[in-house]
């Protein structure tokens, strides 16, 4: 792709693991009748220069492929292999079945590894009567992915005691799962038009950031504008956005925003 050309991002789902509503829940935000207040689980995707990459491939896939229209899916980045980033991955089948060829995933050599014992009749050699999603695994070591002309580079995050991984791609950068930014991903952050950051809720979590902490790392990254997701019931779209600089938003389950390349 050249410069000059635009990154269109579509936010698939903007919720925490269990989704809002919650199962079972009875609060406000989960009776809400706001759309914004409906999300599903995290994820984006990505296109440019008539390419598709897809960031995660959440429980929710099929149905976040169907309602966002998703054309094509040139190639997954995984940010870790927790539930709510991966179940979603045999549905990308159909999108086999299109294009025709093997999808590339990248992940972390840890991320990769889970995902092919988790989806181990994916990645068995032998022949099978069913269909099974068509990929070839690479496991990044933290050097920019080049793909397709757009290079996506990997941030290492705390997640927990854990590490998950934001990517930056052009002056963009989503980084879903993380409890701190470490020192030395911050450089990998300056610049920024678009930034996405967890934001789980007011009180702290020790796996996941709050309103206050991402509140912390945008005023140090310095963005054009943010937006918050990985968001859970605690946190109403319309009462939480009040609240917050006008630079910074919630995401919400459908939101496209476009950043040049
Ligand atoms: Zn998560
Ligand atoms: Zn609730
Ligand atoms: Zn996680």
């Amino acid at each position: 792709m050249t410069a000059s050309e635009s990154i269109r991002i579509t936010v698939l789902g903007s919720g925490t693991s269990v989704g809002v509503p919650m199962i079972g829940c009875r609060c406000a935000v989960c009776r809400s009748d706001d759309p914004r207040d409906k999300r599903l689980r995290p994820s984006v995707h990505v296109k440019f220069g008539g390419r598709g990459v897809l960031i995660d491939t959440t429980p929710d896939f099929r149905q976040q492929a169907l309602r966002a229209q998703i054309e094509r899916v040139d190639a997954i980045l995984f940010t870790h292999s927790h539930a709510d980033h991966v179940m979603g991955l045999d549905d990308v089948r159909p999108f086999n079945y299109q294009q025709g060829g093997v999808i590339p995933v990248h992940g972390s050599e840890e991320a990769i590894a889970a995902i092919r014992r988790s989806f181990h009749y994916i990645f068995d050699e032998g022949a099978t009567e069913s269909s099974r999603p068509r990929l070839a695994t690479h496991a990044f070591d933290g050097a920019p992915i080049d793909l397709y002309g757009l290079e996506f580079t990997p941030v290492r995050l705390n997640h927990g005691k854990g590490t998950a991984f934001g990517f930056r791609f052009g002056r963009a950068a989503y980084l879903t799962d993380h409890s701190d930014i470490p020192e030395e991903s911050m450089e990998l952050l300056a610049g920024l038009d678009v930034l996405f950051l967890d934001a789980l809720r007011h009180k702290p979590h020790p796996t996941h950031s709050t309103v206050e902490r991402s509140l912390q790392s945008v005023e140090k990254l310095a963005p054009g504008r943010a937006f918050f997701t990985h968001i859970c019931h605690d946190l109403g779209h319309a009462c939480t956005e009040e609240r917050l600089p006008s630079h910074v938003r919630l995401a919400y389950d459908g939101l496209e925003i476009e950043v040049a390349g």
